[in-house]
């Protein structure tokens, strides 16, 4: 397989390009005008488009269409209907209309909706979103679309994304009015997201219920080689791997996904794989079908990709990298630190926005990357940490630092603004210096987020960073609209935003105890768990911004909340029951067979020579038998966690429970079915070890 990539690139996508080609010229401007501007589309325009795009899809191969969205799932959905009309005698043709294409009516009734959608009214809508383009995906013409309910209440996590994209639009171009600019018509928040993944053999898959079950290993030894080595980072890539990875590239960019960049990671068994950024409805997209088609691909190689956050425990864990910057519709990257002082201070106005959001809203950022896997890694012993911080960099640190010590003047020289702070001119584009223990830095011309959880929709964090980002630049935007003076009041407003926010900046080593420590001392959120994070969710300060914003109503919020809390207490619930059943059906019978091997051996030995020592083979046994009672022990008290849980009946009372009691007593169970599994021979023992998953691929 050795494909020409220009000609491969964007071959199953109804694109822009395809799209000028194929459709009259009239109805080619006035859909433009509709992705560009937001303007009504006409049906007749919808007719032409929706013809045009069945032929196009006819001609690849498709026979079938879906409204392909989003539920709060996390994942995709999508439901095939035929393009197959009858013609009234007795044949078919193939038809596909404007109203088809603009919206949908799946009945959709069982994705949860956080009782947006009574049982008696159960109607839920796709409306196209023609912001992202329709693509072929096993002979089925995907049209990317909104999901909602009859009252016109989200039910995805495409509609709040495009919303948030219009908040921090309208706000960032207030500050551009303000800068004189009045060229700009939109801005766009743009993304490109690191996707880190595992590689396991399929045939050790199958034999483990609990990485069939919950996408990660809840029992398991340490092995005795990890990834301490550091020989697997940036390896070279083996065989079967590389040959993975060439169908996965080719695969996504057929349907127009740039994927980009490939090498192993940290751990043995995980890689990584990132595109080039695009617009954030694109790019969410666009990870989905990575996610997707990661999976499927796997599948032809005997392989099974594992998205979960910790596959493996003390193994590094999976996140995705949000990579997140802000633009104008022509082209200006306003992260980009610039080169003249005065996009300098519009630079800085941005970054004091983003400081001051980070900071005043971080619980919701935390919120925004957690979920029951992601635990596993946020705060707990991996990176990063669950406290939320900003890592600037040497050179905007420096600049930081002068703005608090008051070295920030707006004295108008020869037109210009001089804002006399000597270190600004000129940064280069590739700041050098890199941290990567920091969950939100500064990367020359964009921030990393990095704490999102590889399983996880990136669409939850990117809501909360557009709209975060949204309600400062307002703020700020409001003070200057009424300013007498704007280079004094920019100044002023700039000075003191930093200088209140200034705590949230942290450029050493977030791994360490001591920031943990000093982050305390600074008052900032040490959020820990999942469902501690989701509390913060609909506080009064938070329903605020998102209702102002018109981002979510305070019923969406609720409802989202209580989805959330549902979606970790099921999930902790299907691990647990996995546990227990994994301990009673594999792992007790195993231990007794091997114990009993021991125990007649012990016989024929004695029977042979009577005086004979066999206190080895007696203190394994011993060992074992302590062990199997501990297990037996322990899986009863994990029982009886799991159903005081399930008795609560209000949703997050029940969230709490799984995590504080039930959790625990997951942790519990497993320390002695690992150490059974260190000394139980390994020819007994009912499933493949983590050195069998991690390096027999
Ligand atoms: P690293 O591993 O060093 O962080 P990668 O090259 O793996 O770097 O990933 C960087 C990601 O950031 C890529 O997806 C890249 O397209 C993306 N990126 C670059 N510029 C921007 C930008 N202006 N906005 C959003 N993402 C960007
Ligand atoms: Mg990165």
């Amino acid at each position: 397989m050795s494909a020409n990539v220009c000609e491969v690139f964007g071959s199953n996508v109804f694109s822009d390009v395809v799209m000028k080609e194929r459709l009259p010229k009239d109805i080619y401007k006035a859909l433009k005008r509709t992705v560009d501007n937001g303007e009504l589309l006409k049906l007749e325009v919808a007719n032409v488009v929706a013809n045009s795009m069945k032929d196009w899809a006819i001609e690849k191969g498709a026979t079938h269409y879906t409204h392909w969205f989003q539920p709060m799932t996390g994942k995709t959905a999508e439901k095939h209907d035929s393009f197959l009309s009858p013609d009234g005698i007795g044949k078919a043709v193939m038809e596909f209309s404007g109203k088809e294409l603009i919206q949908g009516e799946p009945d959709a009734s069982s994705f949860p909706n956080g009782g947006l959608r009574a049982t008696f009214e159960a109607r839920g809508y796709t409306a196209w979103d023609c912001t992202s383009p329709a693509f072929i995906k096993d002979e089925t013409l995907c049209i990317p679309t909104a999901f909602c309910s009859y009252t016109g209440e989200a039910l995805d996590k495409k509609t709040p994304l495009l919303r948030s994209m219009e908040a921090v639009s309208a706000q960032a171009l207030r500050i551009l009015r303000l800068f004189g600019n009045t060229t700009t018509a939109k801005v766009l928040t743009t993304v490109g997201p690191e996707q880190e993944y595992f590689l396991i053999d399929k045939k050790l898959y199958q034999d483990r219920k609990d990485l069939i079950f919950s996408g990660r290993t809840l029992f398991g030894a340490k092995p005795p080689k990890g990834q301490e080595l550091d020989d697997h980072y940036f390896g070279s890539i083996k065989e079967r791997i590389s040959a993975y990875m060439r169908e996965l590239d080719e695969e996504l960019w057929k349907l127009g996904v740039t994927s980009k960049t490939k090498h192993n990671e940290v751990a043995p068994a995980q890689h990584e794989m990132a595109p080039i950024f695009s617009t954030t409805n694109i790019a969410t997209d666009h990870n989905h079908l990575v996610m997707d088609t990661m999976c499927k691909v796997a599948n032809h190689h005997d392989l099974v990709c594992l998205l979960h956050e910790k596959p493996f425990a003390g193994v590094n864990g999976s996140g995705k990298h949000n990579n997140w910057s802000i633009s104008t519709n022509d082209g200006l990257n306003l992260l980009e630190p610039g080169k003249t002082p005065h996009d300098n201070t519009q630079f800085l106005t941005f970054l004091a926005a983003i400081i001051s959001a980070v900071d005043e809203y971080a619980p919701l950022l935390r919120m925004s990357a957690a979920n029951a896997g992601n635990d596993h890694r946020l705060g707990a012993n991996e990176a990063p940490p669950a406290i939320i911080s900003i890592f600037l960099g040497e050179q905007l640190n420096d600049i930081v630092e002068q703005i608090i010590a008051g070295k920030l003047s707006a004295s108008i020289e020869a037109g210009v603004l001089n804002i006399g702070v000597s270190t600004l001119p000129i940064l280069p584009k590739d700041v050098t210096d890199r941290n990567r223990t920091s969950p939100f830095a500064f990367t020359g011309n964009k921030f990393e987020f990095r704490m999102v959880g590889s399983a996880q929709s990136i669409s939850g964090c990117n809501i909360v960073l557009n709209t975060i980002v949204a309600e400062h630049l307002k703020r700020i935007a409001d003070e200057l609209d009424n300013a007498k003076d704007f280079n004094v009041k920019l100044i002023e407003i700039i000075t003191k935003l930093v200088k209140k926010h200034e705590r949230v900046v942290f450029n050493g080593d977030g791994y360490s105890e001591d920031w943990v420590v000093e982050a305390e001392k600074r008052g900032l959120p040490n959020i820990k768990s999942t469902v501690e994070a989701l509390t913060y969710f609909n506080n009064e300060e938070n329903v605020k911004l998102f209702t102002d914003h018109k981002i979510f109503t305070k019923e969406e919020i609720d409802a989202r909340q209580e989805i959330m809390f549902e979606e970790y207490a099921k999930t902790i619930n299907i691990e647990a029951l996995t546990m227990v059943e994994m301990a009673k059906k594999e792992i007790i019978p195993a231990c007794i067979e091997y114990a009993t091997t021991l125990a007649d051996s012990i016989c024929s030995i004695k029977a042979a020579v009577a005086s004979a020592v066999t206190t080895a083979q007696e203190e394994v046994l011993i060992k074992i038998s302590t062990l199997i009672a501990e297990v037996q022990n322990k899986v009863a008290a994990l029982e009886v966690e799991v159903e005081g849980a399930t008795s609560h009946s209000d949703i997050e009372d029940q969230a709490f429970a799984f995590r504080e009691k039930v959790f625990i007593a997951m942790g519990d169970l497993r320390v002695p079915c690992d150490a059974l599994e260190s000394i139980v021979s390994e020819a007994y023992w009912p499933y493949p070890t983590y050195s069998d998953l991690l390096f027999r691929v």
